[in-house]
């Protein structure tokens, strides 16, 4: 076996990017693994407006670029585009399959996060990337004055409606039920903004296209069974999360919906494998959350790592 890390942290955004700087403060050797770029979920987020700090809030990329700064700075190091193929164990510790390479870690944090579900209905998988988006960040400039639907009712689709309405000349928020579940002040702000239309209680049955690309969404009313047409330019689908833990299903427990159970220390079933962030069973889903459970996570992995050490 080639190369030997204390804590293995898989996937950079701000769960994984917190880890590394704490791990890195601490003179741990620590490496984060991360598929893509670091910055995970927020860099999709064209504004957080509830991270501590920055009381006009700031676009996701920007908040992402200072963490990975900051942790890079203590002495973090990321292995960027460096995909974990496997995760297993050997003895007390893990080793990790990233690329053709092979290295042990001691502990692992799993900070993979959450990637955004699919709606399912036909013509989705037709016009993705034709009119279908899940990022109002990265696409949202092209429907600059044409009309896009956001689906959606949390806190995903308020905020990304909110952003598309100052690009888009109408926005039409269609959501499921007849109450909205994200947090009041979006609720509010989405209610009061004349950009956005407001479909309760409909859901989406089928995306339409004409030419290659969208053209509209069929919406049925769950009560009556009415059925309208919405001719839109753009769909952006926001309908919740669904957990990245394949790498770990075979380690450790998961809830029914595949997120990580983890106690308050960020500890999964298995001793020497931490989680953190939106992979885990955590409730409240945040970037400030997920930046304090990096923390835990950490903290305890190198609390442990230290007991085993003593003990030997
Ligand atoms: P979410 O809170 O799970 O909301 C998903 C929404 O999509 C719900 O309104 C849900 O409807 C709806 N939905 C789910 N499946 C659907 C389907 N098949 N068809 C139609 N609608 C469907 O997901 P999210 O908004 O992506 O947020 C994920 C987590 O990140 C949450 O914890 C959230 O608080 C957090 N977050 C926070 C912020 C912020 O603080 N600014 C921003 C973004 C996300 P029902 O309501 O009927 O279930």
């Amino acid at each position: 076996m080639g190369e030997t890390v204390d804590v293995a942290i898989v996937g950079g955004g701000p769960a994984g990017m917190t880890a590394a700087l704490y791990g890195s403060r601490a003179r741990a050797k620590t490496v984060v693994f991360e598929t893509g770029i670091p910055g995970g979920q927020i860099v999709s987020a064209s504004w957080v407006e509830n991270y501590p700090g920055f009381p006009n809030g700031i676009s996701g990329s920007d908040l992402a670029d200072l963490m990975l700064k900051q942790a890079q700075n203590a002495g973090a190091e990321f292995r960027t585009l460096s995909s974990v193929r496997a995760i297993r164990a050997k003895e007390r510790d893990f080793v990790l399959t990233a690329g053709d390479v092979e290295v042990e870690a001691r502990a692992i944090i799993l900070a993979t996060g959450a990637i955004p579900r699919r709606l399912g209905v036909p013509g989705e998988a037709e016009f993705t990337g034709r009119g279908v988006s899940w990022c109002a960040t990265c696409d949202g400039p092209l429907y600059r004055d044409k009309v896009v639907a956001v689906i959606g009712g949390g806190d995903s689709a308020t905020q990304e409606a909110l952003y598309l309405a100052k690009i888009a000349q109408q926005v039409h928020l269609i959501h499921r039920r007849e109450e909205l579940r994200a947090t009041q002040c979006l609720r509010e702000e989405c209610f009061l903004e004349p950009g956005i239309t407001m479909h309760l209680s409909q859901v989406v049955e089928e995306i339409l296209g004409e030419g290659g690309k969208v053209s509209g969404v069929r919406l049925r009313s769950p009560e009556d069974g009415g059925e309208e047409v919405l001719a839109v330019d753009g769909v952006f689908e926001f309908v919740g999360i669904d957990a990245q833990s394949d790498l770990v299903a075979d380690l450790c427990e998961l809830d029914k919906q595949g997120f990580v159970k983890v106690d308050r220390n960020g500890l999964s079933s298995r001793a020497g494998l931490y989680a953190a962030g939106d992979v885990t069973d955590y409730e409240l889903k945040q970037v400030v959350t997920a930046c304090a459970r990096g923390a835990f996570a950490v903290y305890h992995a190198l609390h442990y790592l230290d007991t085993r050490d003593r003990k030997l």
